[in-house]
């Protein structure tokens, strides 16, 4: 039997082990075709209807309306940075600037036309999510990243707002409800929450599309892929053939309203045990706190301590916990797929520390 562990990986993620197993089943014998899901065309009616209820179950599962389509890309989220900008950029956009990954891609914007920052949480080290800042009515978008991976803050309402609001959504997808009527476009990778590496979603109001005057390459340009069902070229088809395990397997749990709850109660009992253990300080603004992604490091005066802890939580079977460099200490990565007992564990972990030290 292999080692029991527990896997907080800031992503790739931890799937469920259901999506995994229909996957090994499907590399051997993809819907009884007696082909592999690697060697499948995708031309055939047998994928057609994968495509069909991964479609389906995006608009289920988000409650997506009739205004929006979702399609399915490859490139990563870090493509749809230009994505973005090439499809909407025609003026003046705004980018809330709260970690590295919304920087990336205002840059990326800033290489297409005129984007900046609305505001900015650099001056803590994006510690906190900026608020209270004015947005002009006459921009093309506002872009948010609702959750920052690496610093362990969340946006976790859907703001309102007088603009297209664009969203990267890539790490906390599929976590809670969303107002999708909100969003003019909603993107992410797959990998942090709903599948595998290599499949990103977008879902993208239909009708503000077309407003920019300049030439979209075919390929960059959502039109393309929403007229042809993501099948404009071949898509990643092993890919979207896991993420929909995955869908089916939120579904089966009692979709994203149930998902959220067991999100929160994960999230609560680390972060409780966080504020409580002596050894350890949460690096987030409270009230931003991410449900997905903990950062936490040694409390003042207990820094010598942190290889060790990584040390003992490693033997104790924690997989993944190092923070991301540039916030050091810690990172648990609560996505969906880990459980209350995987998070019980590390907490367990914490409280055991803290008593061999103290
Ligand atoms: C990981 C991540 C990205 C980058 O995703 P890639 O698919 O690796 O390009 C972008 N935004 C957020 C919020 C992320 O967490």
């Amino acid at each position: 039997m292999s080692k029991k562990v527990h896997v907080f990986n800031a992503g790739p993620c931890l799937l469920p082990q259901v999506a995994i197993d229909n996957a090994i089943a499907a590399l051997k014998d993809f819907a009884g075709t007696g082909i592999s899901v690697l060697s499948i065309s995708h031309r055939t009616k047998e994928w057609d209807a994968v495509m069909d209820e991964c479609r389906a179950l995006w608009k289920e599962l988000l409650h997506i309306p009739d205004t929006h389509e979702v399609v399915f890309l490859g490139g990563g989220a870090s493509l749809q940075f230009l994505y973005v900008a090439m499809n909407y950029l025609e003026k003046k956009a705004a980018y809330l600037d709260t970690g590295v990954w919304a920087h990336k891609a205002l840059v990326e914007a800033q290489g297409i036309g005129n984007a900046y920052a609305i505001a900015c949480s650099k001056d803590k080290n994006y510690s906190y999510i900026p608020k209270g800042f004015e947005i002009p009515a006459d921009l093309d978008y506002l872009h948010i990243t609702t959750n920052n991976t690496i610093y362990g803050t969340e946006i976790k309402e859907d703001m309102d707002c007088p603009c297209p609001l664009i969203a990267d959504m890539s790490s906390d997808i599929m976590s809670r409800p969303v107002d999708v009527s909100k969003y003019a476009l909603i993107y992410g990778g797959a990998q942090k929450n709903v599948g595998p590496a290599g499949v990103i979603f977008a879902i993208i109001r239909k009708d503000a599309l077309g407003k920019v005057t300049r030439y979209i390459p075919t390929m960059l340009n959502y039109q393309t892929h929403i007229d042809k069902l993501s099948m404009f070229n071949t898509p990643p088809v092993f890919n979207i053939f896991v993420m929909n395990e995955t869908l089916k397997w939120i579904k089966s749990v009692g979709g994203v309203e149930a998902i959220q709850k067991v999100n929160q109660k994960k999230a609560q009992l680390l972060y409780d045990e966080i504020d409580r253990n002596s050894m350890f300080v949460g690096t987030a603004a409270k009230e931003d706190r991410s449900l997905m992604n903990v950062c936490f490091v040694m409390a003042p005066g207990k820094e010598d301590l942190q290889d060790e802890f990584m040390a003992f939580a490693k033997e104790k079977g924690m997989v993944g916990i190092k923070g991301h460099r540039s916030v050091g200490g810690f990172r648990a990565s609560l996505y969906n797929a880990c459980t209350v007992e995987d998070v019980q564990a590390l907490v367990d972990c914490m409280k055991e520390f803290e008593t061999l030290k103290k």
